[in-house]
């Protein structure tokens, strides 16, 4: 099914379905009430510790490129091994190559995104009768950050590496932050936003692997189109974002078509800006209009990214690129010419006015909402008739 095609049927169904939304409300809901008491407890200041945390992103986003070198030259050293991944084929062919080396029993330690945007459990499955003729181990976590300086990963909510298996590391390029001095910061506005705590329950810091032991550190540094985001100098902000998740709790149309009209991993007022990037402009252009530019979204926001501002930048880039449809461009074109001239906006009576609107506009409103109608009287007459009074 297209991506479109899913975004409205969930829509549709969740409409349909006034209980379904109201429940997605309220967990959203008491998720952001336990949220505040966290906050109210751990910062005076929150805007100061957000700000530090979009410099220091900016920072890292900038200079991708070469904290992403400083960062594999930190790990290597310590005996770490990096395995650079540009597409999801990249990474299936890399499991192929150490399921053939050894038979091995995979564990995903993870309930990150990430598990889901690469396919991970699936490609598991696959594999299933290896896992039944081995004992040997092989241990996926996935890195909530990875920090140029020192070359550490940082490993939240996961169990300890094991010492003598085989540990796989997922991290996206976007993840790495300049120094390992400001974990601090990052974690608990991860903690905060994303698990309701004031820090995470199991966090682990690996530098590489350690020397003569039995075990291997492999760490995926993942691409999958992070640099097709990059590569947009308006949008590349998207990359700042910490998957806290908190901008999806506070989207009235995330908490109305729910995590599985947006297809991807990905879901909400972020996946709305990155999707038509980082997978295809033609297939999600959708989200970028999915969207009622109440900008609570950007307000939540721990790294401050001005999400609907941002979400305009995509709708100019659709306009830019000429994506917009026929019937769109002509009711734009006319609406236009008519708002322009007073003379025009008061011709013709609000039944005619209420006709033309439907015939152009109902069917982006859909059915399942009542479509506005004109008043009877035009805006001159009303405020003729109020400032008679
Ligand atoms: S865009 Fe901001 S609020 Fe949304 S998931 Fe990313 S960091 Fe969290």
């Amino acid at each position: 099914m297209e991506a479109k095609q899913q975004f409205n049927t969930h829509l549709a169904f969740a409409l349909a379905n006034n209980e379904l939304v109201q429940q997605r409300t309220t967990n959203a809901q008491q998720h952001l009430h336990a949220t505040n008491g966290i906050i109210a407890e751990r910062y005076a200041r929150i805007d100061v510790a957000k700000s530090r945390a979009e410099a220091l992103k900016f920072k890292s986003i900038e200079n991708l490129e070469r904290l992403l070198i400083d960062f594999e030259y930190a790990f290597t050293r310590r005996n770490g091994k990096v395995i650079w991944c540009e597409t999801l084929a990249d990474v299936e062919i890399e499991f192929k190559k150490i399921n053939q080396k050894n038979k091995l029993k995979w564990n995903i330690h993870s309930q990150d995104s990430l598990i889901k945007e690469l396919s991970v459990n699936e490609y598991i499955l696959n594999n299933e009768l290896n896992a039944k003729t081995t004992n040997a181990q092989l241990d996926i976590y996935t890195a909530a950050f990875i920090t140029a300086d020192a070359g550490a990963v940082i490993i939240a909510n996961q169990p300890p590496l094991v010492n003598k298996n085989t540990n796989v590391i997922l991290a996206t390029i976007d993840c790495l932050i300049p120094k390992l001095t400001d974990v601090d910061l990052f974690l608990p506005l991860l903690s905060t936003y994303k698990n309701k705590q004031l820090l995470q329950n199991e966090i682990s810091i690996v530098f590489g692997n350690e020397e003569k032991s039995n075990s291997e550190t492999l760490l995926f540094i993942i691409d999958n189109g992070r640099t097709k985001i990059l590569e947009q100098i308006e949008q590349r902000k998207a990359l700042y974002c910490i998957n806290c998740d908190a901008c999806n709790y506070v989207c009235p149309v995330s908490n109305t078509v729910g995590e599985e009209g947006f297809v991807t991993a990905t879901t909400g007022p972020i996946a709305m800006i990155k999707n038509q990037f980082q997978y295809d402009l033609h297939q999600y252009k959708h989200l970028s209009y999915a969207s009622t530019m109440c900008g609570k979204c950007s307000d939540v926001c721990p790294v401050n990214i001005d999400i609907h501002q941002q979400l305009i930048n995509n709708r100019k880039h659709i306009v830019e690129k000429n994506l917009t449809s026929k019937s769109d461009n002509i009711a734009l074109f006319f609406w236009k010419s008519n708002m322009l001239k007073r003379s025009k906006i008061e011709k013709g009576g609000a039944t005619l006015k209420n006709f033309m609107l439907k015939q152009f506009f109902k069917k982006q409103w859909g059915d399942e909402r009542e479509f506005p109608v004109v008043h009877t009287k035009s805006f001159n007459q009303l405020w003729r008739e109020k400032n008679k009074k």
